[in-house]
């Protein structure tokens, strides 16, 4: 779906594109190149000179191990099986349920969209030990274990494919080797208890991407680089771990485990439904968690009391009752300048403008009327405050609103205008959405 999204819009020819059936065949870097052997579907070979290579070709990453990085970790004993039915069962087609009898784990995903059934469900389990010397699984061995361990009554009417697999836990110690950075599968993979795998893929290359794509531009120094494996390696690692001890209890068939399972369970789904733990759930699975307080990359006000350089700029609304995330969005960095009072709104503004132009990366810039309490108290803002942040949400820096106090922040890791290639506007002000949200832009 991504991919598709990124054909279509495609650039100009040679400047960037989705090149399908096209395969790495050899990877060396220089100093100042890596150096990719691709391989066209007619068996033509290209050779291309990039000044980085980012390895998203997943869990047998080719790249990964053509830098001879290990792939520490293990493989989960017990293997697991996936099939598509199309099923006749009594429970409620609008939520996922997930079964934990003796033999492990059963967990059924109704699926949506063209040329689905509304009876099609993904059904995804243990493999019972007598099973695991069977070469290929049918719809009679899936309704064979709904029979024995389902506690309703579910009819297979036609099975789409069974697959069996084994998911494994594994990491390498390194997401960068000189001009070569590894995101996704490629770097991390986990169990698929929580749904984390993707997820965690896609933040390590949206973390990546607009780094990567300010210092090609010229636009910023290569330094802003080593802030992405110090930032996304304990994420993996805190996601890996967190889905190993998930999985094993769930998915163990040990008699320990079971044993757990029945007594808690029950208890513990009631006090998931309670709203504040629902809500913390809800923040791991959602992996708004995330922050990057160690990050070599950010700084400014570390001691605040809310609110740290590193962390995710919380979601807040307006007193419009509009959210803080409408004006986040898109790929340029945002600062927020909260001043203490109306009138220092044009002043603050303006002088952030002559600022930010000396840069050639784009910021839109917002003021922040001291009536949006709400927001400030989200914000956890006492005296004026700025915050500069980042394309993917992140605060980069937060300190007070003084522009020589951010200016060598941003000397540290962006490029000034005189020393950048094809500089654009380095400063934008959406006027029209001060006016609709209240607050002076
Ligand atoms: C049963 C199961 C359920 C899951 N459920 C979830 C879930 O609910 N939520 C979630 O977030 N994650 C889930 N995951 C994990 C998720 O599927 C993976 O984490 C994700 O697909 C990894 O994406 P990736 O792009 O890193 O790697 P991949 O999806 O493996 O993509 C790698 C790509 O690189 C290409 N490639 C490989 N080698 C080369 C080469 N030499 N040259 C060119 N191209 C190459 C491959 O063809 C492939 O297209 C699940 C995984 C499993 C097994």
């Amino acid at each position: 779906m991504l991919l598709n999204d990124l054909a279509e819009q495609s650039g100009p020819k040679g400047a960037y594109g989705v090149e399908r059936n096209t395969e790495v065949v050899s990877v060396e870097q220089s100093a100042h190149y890596v150096i990719v052997t691709l391989r066209h579907e007619d068996g033509a070979q290209e050779v291309v000179h990039a000044r980085y290579l980012i390895a998203a070709d997943g869990a047998s990453s080719f790249v990964r191990k053509t830098l001879g990085l290990e792939f520490d970790g293990a493989t989960y004993a017990d293997p697991l099986f996936v099939a598509d039915v199309d099923m006749t069962w009594p429970l409620d087609r609008d939520k996922f349920y997930a079964q934990v009898p003796r033999q492990g784990m059963l967990t059924f995903f109704p699926m949506r969209g063209d040329g689905y059934s509304d009876r099609q469900y993904r059904f995804i389990g243990r493999i019972p030990a007598s099973w695991e010397d069977k070469e290929e699984l049918t719809g009679d061995d899936i309704q064979s274990l709904l029979d024995d361990h389902s506690v309703v009554d579910a009819k297979i009417n036609r099975t789409g494919w069974v697959s069996k697999y084994r998911i494994h836990r594994r990491m390498t110690k390194q997401f960068r080797v000189g001009r070569i950075f590894l995101v996704g599968d490629a770097a991390h993979i986990h169990s698929p208890a929580g749904g984390q795998g993707m997820n965690t893929g896609i933040q390590d290359a949206w973390n990546l991407a607009w780094k990567v794509a300010l210092v090609v531009k010229g636009q910023a120094d290569e330094k802003l680089l080593e802030s992405y494996e110090p930032e996304r390696m304990p994420v993996a690692k805190a996601v890996l771990n967190g889905s190993d001890k998930g999985f094993s209890f769930i998915g163990s068939p040990n008699s320990v485990f079971h044993l757990l399972r029945s007594a808690l369970l029950p208890r513990l789904t009631d006090i998931a439904s309670r709203e504040n733990v629902g809500k913390g759930i809800f923040k791991f699975l959602s992996q708004t968690w995330i922050g990057y307080r160690k990050s070599p990359a950010v700084d400014g006000d570390k001691n605040a009391k809310k609110v740290r350089p590193g962390d995710r700029a919380p979601f807040a609304h307006f007193n419009s009752g509009e959210s803080i995330f409408s004006l986040l969005r898109g790929v340029d960095h945002h600062l927020l300048l909260f001043v203490e009072n109306s009138g220092d709104s044009e002043v603050e503004r303006a002088r952030a403008k002559s600022l930010l132009t000396t840069y050639a990366f784009k910021t839109h810039v917002y003021v922040i009327d001291p009536a949006e309490r709400s927001l400030r108290g989200v914000y956890g803002v006492v005296t004026p405050t700025a915050f500069f942040i980042r394309p993917d949400g992140h605060i980069a820096w937060r300190g007070e609103i003084n522009r020589h106090n951010l200016a060598s922040y941003l000397d540290r890791f962006y490029t000034r205008r005189k020393r950048c290639r094809g500089a654009g506007s380095g400063y934008t002000a959406d006027f029209s959405r001060g006016r609709r949200l209240g607050f002076r832009a």
